[in-house]
């Protein structure tokens, strides 16, 4: 059985990016790839750590933004909104700008 202390302990953690602000301040973040949780820390700094669910049903500003059709994702404790990660497969240098 593997030993869940020695998983993931060395390797470095992706990091969502934040990519703007809705006008009422909800942020809106780029999600690391395969990153199912909220990297988001409070003014304490405690990690938000909430589930990022698929947000089907946004509207108003979100829907301006982004379209009717768009995968959107939300953290289900802070709300901030989550993008999906275009580069989930490894890097070939194409994207490089
Ligand atoms: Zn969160």
């Amino acid at each position: 059985m593997a030993n869940p202390r020695y998983a993931e302990a060395t390797r470095p953690v992706p990091q969502a990016v934040e990519i703007g602000t809705l006008s009422d301040g909800t942020r809106i973040m780029k999600r690391a790839p395969r990153i199912r949780s909220c990297g988001l820390k409070d003014e304490k700094g405690k990690l938000c750590a909430g589930h990022l669910k698929r947000w089907y049903f946004y509207g108003g500003e979100v829907l301006e933004r982004f379209g009717p059709n768009a995968e959107i994702y939300r953290c289900e404790k802070c709300r901030a909104i989550y993008l999906p990660n275009e580069e989930e497969e490894p890097r070939t240098g194409t994207l490089c700008w």
